[in-house]
């Protein structure tokens, strides 16, 4: 039985374009991640990825403020927490990792004492004890000479094993859930492939949660539990991996699939592409966001606000196409798996507009 760890409730950050005018980069996003799992979010640039991750910490950059929602992490409202008591959420309940670990460690440090440090303020370790503990969080991330590696500094390490020190500092701190963004994206394949399966490893051996950001929907199939896919802030379609993988339901979601080279036939000439771009945030369409470059887009209709429908226990679209469910009981519909409104739409239902994929 999944049990939820993490909620987020209509999430949305806005930033100022104008003297009243905000932006929205994250609109209405409402997930949940659930203890133990694997959670992969994905979108392109500029879908509010980062942006809802960066929100769970409250570390969303200045003019940026999140103007909407509650974030839950075991019951406790982490946005109406004073900032003092926010300090041992961050690195402590919830770590994260990020793309680029150059920019997220000190180069006048080393390694060992930087993560040391971490251990010292989130698990009240000193001295010796805090330093072996990072030699053991390097050990435990599969790098070698872990006592020689602690002692050096970041750029004397390549860049797979500078995320694995990121990875280390993250893990020491015995987080219950870890926000990975793109940790993978800056290196190679067959460093991603260990730092997946490293990630999979601790996530099994510890019982953490985690929030799994990518681009890379290859990466999202072979690591993830279920899915959450992000279209100009807002949560488009949410399944478990292999429903979304077999019968994605979105447009915006099929074309993301086709998309991906292993999906097209060897004699094609070109790959296939979703054309166009994502709105900016400061200029999105009314009605569904996507509704520029879909090629089932039905005037007159998808200006309409957008209905939220669950095709089966866990899958849930936000799509014209499918008929709206009769008006909820339960007080709204949420994008959740587990969490299924009364009007439910059978699988098979015909979708309205005809076509097929993308
Ligand atoms: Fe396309 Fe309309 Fe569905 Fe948006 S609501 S994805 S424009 S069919």
């Amino acid at each position: 039985m999944a049990e939820p760890l993490l909620e987020i409730e209509n999430l949305t950050v806005a930033f100022p374009t104008g003297r009243r005018e905000m932006a929205r980069v994250v609109d209405g996003v409402s997930l949940t991640l659930n203890r133990g799992e694997t959670l992969g979010v994905v979108g392109e640039s500029g879908s509010g990825k980062s942006m809802t991750a960066l929100s769970i910490l409250r570390l969303v950059p200045e003019p940026g403020r999140i103007v909407q929602g509650t974030i839950t992490l075991e019951g406790r409202d982490l946005l109406a927490l004073p900032e003092k008591a926010m300090r041992p959420v961050r690195g402590g309940k919830i770590a994260m990792i990020f793309q680029d670990p150059m920019t997220s460690l000190n180069p006048v440090f080393t390694v060992g004492e930087q993560i040391a440090e971490a251990v010292r303020i989130h698990r009240g370790l000193r001295g010796a004890g805090a330093q072996a503990e990072a030699v053991e969080a390097l050990r435990r991330v599969h790098i070698a000479l872990p006592e020689r590696r602690a002692r050096q500094y970041p750029h004397e390490l390549s860049g797979g094993m500078r995320q694995r020190v990121m990875i280390a500092m993250a893990l020491a701190c015995r987080p219950d859930v870890l926000l990975a963004d793109e940790p993978t994206t800056a290196l190679d394949v067959t460093v991603q492939a260990q730092i997946l399966a490293l990630i999979g490893e601790l996530r099994r051996d510890t019982g953490m949660a985690v929030l799994l950001i990518t681009h890379d929907l290859g990466v999202v199939a072979e690591t993830c539990e279920r899915v959450v896919v992000l279209y100009a802030g807002q949560v488009m379609e949410q399944a478990d991996a292999t429903t979304l993988f077999s019968r994605p339901a979105h447009p915006y979601t099929q074309g993301l699939l086709a998309s991906l080279p292993e999906a097209v036939p060897e004699d094609a000439k070109r790959l296939p592409f979703i054309p166009g771009q994502p709105p900016s945030a400061a200029q999105a369409p009314t009605g569904c966001p996507f509704r520029p470059r879909c090629p089932r887009a039905m005037p007159g209709v998808c200006e309409k606000p957008l209905p939220t429908v669950t095709l089966a226990p866990g899958h849930v679209v936000r799509c014209h196409l499918y008929p709206p469910p009769p008006a909820p009981t339960n007080g709204g519909a949420r994008m959740d798996a587990g969490n299924v409104p009364s009007g439910t739409v059978p699988a098979g239902t015909p979708i309205r507009g005809g076509g097929g994929g993308l």
